[in-house]
């Protein structure tokens, strides 16, 4: 039965990745208010939050020094655009710190509302960089299956998820997808993980000659999968992609939406895994949620190709409405400024090893074939045999079953792709609430094989 504020939302709202069918039914969870790692349902029961929202929350909630940085920048200018040569404060004070944290050479940034509209913005570059550079036939963009890169007709081409293209009639043309480097489920017998790594450089080298080294532009990858369900390549796979990369002239662009500022323990998840991309999507964590705002870190030499061919043709042609809004970038500011002066960094580091032992035990759970991740970020992945690697029938629907277990024991997780859950907790979760989380998971995981059984 459902109450009265869900039924007004079933009858009002159509909510993005959601069974639309179910949640009728079922009505959705309504959240009320949150204060640290928690957040409270408008009946007050507490849950922790252990996916920091949409993998975004980085400093929790209720973080007052954020509110304020954006009620005193509504006062002061609530809105001005930075079209045809206007400026303000807080885009240009963002941009200068971005480009000091950047952990490869960066000219400038170009700010969006979000992730998907980065990355729409990436591939619109590198499609305009290489006019300028008198190369058209150089457009297509590889990306690899089970990426998440956003939901926008270009972003949702990059993703490299069914689900993101089924009857949406996309990907669009010009996009490609090579093989994701989860090594658990994709090494061949006997395979090491250096051998896999060197079999995934073959496999992109193959496809771009395949495709006409000629017409190939960009390569776009997160260091960590994040919505693909938390994958971390083998730890020599990025330096033997960036030689392919190279040896074809083909721009790489990091996509750092989930694990930028923070989320593997240093300001950028390319710093953790030895990844050098050219260009850089940043959103989420860039204001801890507190604001939608994303941007594209953007190379010397891709600018001067901007500059070039934009005085050809009298503009820049691209921007948002709502690109460096003043109150988002007066909090993405702010949010910089915490995450120097906590050392929240530094901080997440320290609590990485705890974090690790926590999920690696899981895998001795006899739901879990592998529990994986890197820094405050993971994935439990549940199998029917946890020799042969089997997965359940997905009909029986049983990650989204624990993951309603969870939400049972009061602890917010997610069912991302497969039979996988993620666990992507606000950095500041302390060790006590790091434990309390896996503590809270294993409830549910015991429940979750009593139920299946
Ligand atoms: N890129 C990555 C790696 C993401 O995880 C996401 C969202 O989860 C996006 C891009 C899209 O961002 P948004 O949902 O803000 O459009």
């Amino acid at each position: 039965m459902l109450t009265n504020l869900q039924a007004r939302d079933v009858e009002t709202l159509v909510h993005p990745y959601t069974n639309l069918v179910a949640v009728r039914e079922t009505g959705p969870l309504i959240l009320e208010r949150g204060k640290g790692v928690w957040v409270h349902d408008v009946d007050g029961k507490p849950y922790l939050e252990g996916m920091a929202g949409l993998w975004c929350t980085a400093l929790g909630y209720g973080n007052e020094e954020l509110v304020e940085a954006a009620a005193a920048q509504m006062r002061k200018l609530p809105f001005t655009h930075i079209f045809g040569g206007k400026s303000h404060d807080p885009a240009i004070e963002l941009a200068e710190k971005l480009k000091e944290m950047a952990p490869v050479p960066i000219s400038k940034v170009f700010f969006t509302s979000s992730g998907s509209e980065a990355n729409d913005t990436q591939m619109k570059l590198v499609w305009y960089m290489n006019n300028a550079l008198g190369r058209p036939k150089k457009k297509k963009i590889i990306s690899r299956m089970r990426a998440y890169h956003g939901v926008t007709i270009a972003s949702a081409s990059l993703t490299g998820l069914a689900g993101n293209h089924n009857d949406f009639d996309l990907p669009i043309a010009g996009v490609r997808h090579t093989t994701c480097p989860h090594y658990y489920r994709l090494a061949e017998a006997g395979e090491t993980e250096e051998d896999f790594a060197t079999r995934l450089a073959a496999d992109l080298e193959a496809l771009i000659i395949a495709e006409g080294p000629e017409t190939v532009a960009a390569f776009i990858a997160e260091p960590v999968l994040g919505a693909g369900g938390v994958i971390v390549p083998p730890k020599s796979y990025y330096p033997k992609i960036e030689a392919v990369l190279k040896k074809y002239d083909v721009f790489f662009i990091g996509d750092e939406v989930i694990t930028g500022f923070g989320r593997l323990g240093t300001a950028f998840g390319c710093e953790a895994l030895e990844m050098k991309p050219n260009s850089i999507s940043i959103a989420k964590a860039l204001s801890s949620a507190y604001q939608p705002i994303g941007g594209v870190m953007i190379p010397e030499d891709m600018y001067q190709a901007m500059l070039q061919e934009s005085s050809k043709l009298g503009s820049f042609g691209h921007g948002y409405t709502y690109s460096g809004h003043p109150v988002a970038a007066a909090v993405a500011v702010k949010t910089l400024e915490i995450y120097e002066r906590e050392s929240i960094f530094e901080r997440v580091r320290a609590k990485i090893p705890q974090f690790d032992a926590r999920r690696a035990a899981l895998e001795d759970h006899p739901l879990v074939g592998e529990a994986r991740g890197a820094g405050l970020v993971g994935a439990v992945e549940l199998v029917a045999d946890k020799k042969t690697k089997q997965q359940f029938d997905p009909k029986l629907g049983l990650a989204a079953k624990c993951v309603a277990f969870c939400q049972e024991e009061g602890l917010i997780l997610r069912n991302v792709f497969g039979d996988a859950i993620t666990i992507c907790p606000p950095l500041v979760i302390s060790p006590a609430e790091i434990d309390e989380l896996f503590d809270r998971l294993t409830r549910a995981l015991d429940k979750t094989l009593d139920w299946a059984v």
